[in-house]
């Protein structure tokens, strides 16, 4: 516990106006500020009724003041929360009050960044925080809560004590080489080296789910002019959200919709129709629509059954790009009388008709399946790419070791990849890491977090 920290404050509730606001206090001087403004420290943990002042002792608000003294809080410090009425002025009149009295105004996550500076959580955890504040569907919020209550950082540690064990008896018998410990054949390495590829899939299949559940992924419908693309973002959307009509060129913008997938957020793009156009505003929603395109996860190229796959329709495949992956949906089957669901591989391609609602529980299975989400498998706790990223770094490292040990009996080289791996390990939960990632990872909270 660092005493020469300063005060931090926030409100801590959203803008605008509700039943209750809460101003949010951490630091040394919490209860010089609660003396002054509550006439008293309350009494730890107990709700207490109390009258805020002003530098005039006139009245701002009354409310409840809850006082948690360092280290049993959040943030490890001095926590006091002023529950004032959540009206707009009363908040920031309360929280000016506050920072005359000495705090200042807490920067996005900074509260998060002090329970993690003060070991409170580890990484994962206040990750976990800001995941379940943000989570957008039930499964990603209760995923995030098991990451905030260790599930996570319980996995992780877990693989990092057998690394450290196996890395520990590798060096032992490097040290030792009377000893004659043959790496080669000898089952306890092998058998160490086994457990932890293994643990290392699971780790990492569950981070994907994780990350997924947490991201989502993001769907960008295109196709030529009346093919149906708004129509099939409105059915997926299960409401009218876009325009539709029998003229082409209706939808000169981009349009957002979130959508989840048993639990997966999926972010659906509707775009303009890519056409050749002389309108300088279809021209610019086309530029939109290239733009969405290139960032998308998956692209679906919307054909109107009835007219068939044409020219325009190929050259649209053709100006994707590259690196991404596209399915074709075949619309309008009411019209056509073609089978609704799966109709190729090799590019997968779809008949549904947006209409009627045919094929598009196809559609959204082929969509989760493609991202590698399982449906129906709870996510076991809240991950993010930044996770993954370390757990491939690790488990290559390991790997690497391996072959260094299998080819050319090696186990000086093991034991450094072994050593490499924890360190990237370690940058999960935050041991090792540097001060411009955890910079970088609690910008990314709300204030008063
Ligand atoms: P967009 O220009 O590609 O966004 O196409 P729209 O969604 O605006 O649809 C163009 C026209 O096709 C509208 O008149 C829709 O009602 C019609 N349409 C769209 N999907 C279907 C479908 O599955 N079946 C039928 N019969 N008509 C459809």
């Amino acid at each position: 516990m660092k005493d020469h920290v300063d005060t931090i404050a926030a409100v801590a509730t959203p803008p605008g106006k509700g039943g209750v606001g809460i101003v949010r206090v951490s630091g040394p001087r919490v209860p010089d500020i609660a003396k002054t403004l509550c006439d008293d420290v309350p009494e730890p943990r107990r709700a207490t009724l109390c009258v805020f002042q002003d530098t005039h002792r006139k009245t701002i608000d009354q409310g409840l003041a809850l006082y948690f003294p360092q280290p049993y809080s959040f943030t490890g410090e001095h926590i006091l929360e002023l529950h004032g009425h959540g009206g707009p002025v009363v908040m920031d009149l309360l929280l000016a009050r506050v920072l005359e009295l000495g705090a200042r105004l807490a920067r996005p996550g900074e509260f998060s960044e002090r329970a993690f500076l003060n070991d409170k959580l580890d990484l994962l955890q206040a990750e976990a925080v800001a995941d379940l504040i943000e989570a957008t569907t039930s499964q990603a919020a209760q995923a995030a809560v098991r990451s905030l209550q260790g599930e996570f950082s319980r996995r992780v540690r877990h693989l990092l004590d057998a690394l450290v064990q196996l890395r520990m008896y590798v060096e032992a018998a490097l040290d030792f080489p009377e000893e004659e410990i043959d790496f080669l054949s000898d089952a306890r390495v092998e058998k160490g080296l086994r457990d932890i590829d293994q643990e290392f899939c699971d780790l990492l299949q569950a981070a994907r789910q994780g990350c997924l559940l947490r991201d989502g992924m993001t769907v960008v419908i295109s196709g030529r002019p009346n093919a149906g693309k708004s129509s099939l973002l409105n059915a997926l959307a299960g409401r009218d959200r876009a325009i539709v009509t029998a003229v082409p060129g209706t939808t000169r913008d981009v349009l957002r919709e979130y959508i989840g997938i048993d639990g997966m957020p999926m972010h659906v793009i509707d775009t303009a129709g890519l056409q050749p156009s002389e309108n300088v505003v279809e021209r610019e929603g086309i530029r939109r629509a290239w733009a969405a395109i290139e960032s998308a996860d998956r692209v679906l190229v919307v054909v109107d059954d009835q007219l068939g796959l044409q020219e325009q329709d190929k050259n649209i495949f053709c100006d994707l790009p590259e690196n991404v992956p596209y399915t074709v949906i075949y619309n309008k089957i009411d019209l056509t009388d073609r089978q609704a669901g799966l109709v190729a591989d090799d590019p997968p391609s779809i008949a549904i008709s947006a209409l009627t609602g045919a094929g598009l529980d196809a559609l959204r299975a082929h969509l989760a399946q493609a991202m590698g989400y399982q449906e129906g498998v709870a996510g076991e706790f809240s991950a993010r790419r930044r996770h993954i990223d370390a757990l491939h770094r690790a488990h290559d490292q390991v790997n690497s070791g391996r072959n260094q040990l299998e080819h050319n009996g090696a186990g000086e080289l093991l034991a450094e990849e072994l050593r490499q791996a924890q360190l990237a390990i370690n940058e999960i939960t935050g041991e090792f890491t540097n001060d411009d990632l955890l910079g970088e990872i609690f910008a990314g909270f709300c204030i008063g977090k």
